[in-house]
């Protein structure tokens, strides 16, 4: 049976897929400055024979395995490859050689693992009809996100995949789990920058100025009402302030204050409407009090929605290969991911590859610098995909 098949393969490949992680972990590099590890991965997938390769967005690539009747299907698998800014502090052997930069977020797993699901797919090509397309894309960590630029550089045109799927490191989950979540899934992110100006001066003649503090004071606590009484109770929304500088004294009004907060949600209309709504009520305020305000709104990525049935074709065949207790269910996450670029054009799912280990200490959540999985996680990440992209090439 194919499936036995790939899962000895998957088992065959663990330590290789264990060593290329080990590899993109010592050198990780940042958002769009991935040079050396694309490099790495192009070298690996020619050393299997994969030479249908394509440049994308400078710092990524896609490559093609095809199978008998190449162009009956395709389906896409994807891997993010940055790193994030962060200093590493694990004392592993593998531990990163780039001062200041580590992979904290698992792309490393993501990246070794999908170039261990081409290796298995591309020794069993004669088995299945379709092609396979693989997106290996650069920062996902930073907007406009390498997505977006992978789409705009045709990633997903000649040949047009019906359907993509990624996985994602899960620190929460137990190693030998992944976890799945039809419809709504993770959260669009929009960064917000406020400048409330009004005229400063001494903190005794107030009758004098137009108090910024005051102001945004007032802006604070009235835009919370467009997550509490705008926003349809049914939609998950978020609106956060982390920052708040108001630089005067205990007798000095400032000229000016700065807010910078974050907005999420899981509905495109909504989100628009949020945005127009928060500008209104701030100008409002601001104005109605004799100062006034810039208020912008920078775009991060939109919600990701996991296309329903080809989740549930995934969690049906996760259970096939992984047995029915463990494959899990996940609840909606409000970080964002820059794979919801590729659900707003064809059907996708995204999932989470559980690599928690609670007897070994390994517990440390993504973007920290003690962040680590166990490994063994690379024993199935591989396989599964695999599994998962030739179920649903024979799907219909
Ligand atoms: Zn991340
Ligand atoms: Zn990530």
């Amino acid at each position: 049976m194919l499936k036995d098949k790939i899962q000895k393969l998957a088992t065959t490949y663990k330590e290789d897929t264990i060593k290329l992680r080990r590899h993109l972990h010592a050198h990780p590099e940042l958002s769009f400055q991935e040079k050396n590890t694309v490099a790495f991965v192009e070298e690996n997938l020619r050393s299997m024979g994969i030479d249908k390769i394509d440049p994308k967005a400078n710092t990524g690539l896609v490559a093609l395995i095809e199978g008998k009747n190449p162009s009956k299907k395709v389906i896409s698998l994807r891997a993010d490859m940055d790193a994030l800014p962060i200093t590493e502090a694990n004392d592993v052997p593998y531990k990163s050689t780039n001062p200041g930069v580590m992979h904290a977020c698992g792309h490393d797993v993501h990246t070794s693992s999908l170039l261990g699901t081409a290796r298995i797919l591309n020794e069993i090509k004669d088995d299945f009809e379709g092609t396979i397309k693989l997106l290996f894309q650069p920062g996902e960590e930073k907007v406009p996100g390498g997505a977006s630029m992978m789409i705009d550089d045709k990633a997903l045109d000649n040949p047009s995949p019906s359907a993509i799927m990624g996985q994602h490191v899960m620190p929460l989950i137990p190693v030998g789990k992944v976890g799945f979540r039809k419809g709504m899934y993770m959260a669009s992110a929009d960064e917000l920058y406020l400048t409330v100006k009004g005229k400063g001066g001494h903190g005794a003649m107030p009758e004098s100025l137009v108090d910024p503090v005051l102001i945004s004071a007032h802006i604070l606590v009235a835009l919370q009402q467009v997550v509490s009484r705008k926003a349809d109770p049914k939609t998950p929304s978020v609106l956060s302030f982390g920052k708040v500088q108001a630089d005067g004294a205990t007798n000095v009004i400032p000229d000016e204050v700065t807010i910078e907060g974050t907005f999420r949600t899981l509905d495109e209309d909504w989100r628009k409407k949020a945005h127009e709504q928060m500008i209104r009520i701030a100008k409002g305020i601001a104005e109605g009090m004799g100062g006034s305000v810039d208020f912008e709104v920078r775009k991060g990525y939109p919600f990701l929605k996991n296309e329903p049935l080809l989740t549930e074709r995934c969690i049906q065949a996760a259970k096939a290969y992984l047995g029915d207790e463990n494959v899990v269910d996940l609840d909606i996450w409000m970080a964002a991911e820059d794979f919801s670029y590729y659900t707003q054009e064809i059907d996708g799912c995204f999932y989470r590859l559980g690599t928690r280990n609670d007897a070994r200490g390994i517990v440390s959540g993504v973007h920290t610098p003690t962040f680590d999985i166990d490994e063994d996680a690379l024993g199935l990440s591989t396989g599964l995909m695999a599994w998962l992209a030739l179920e649903e090439l024979q799907f219909r």
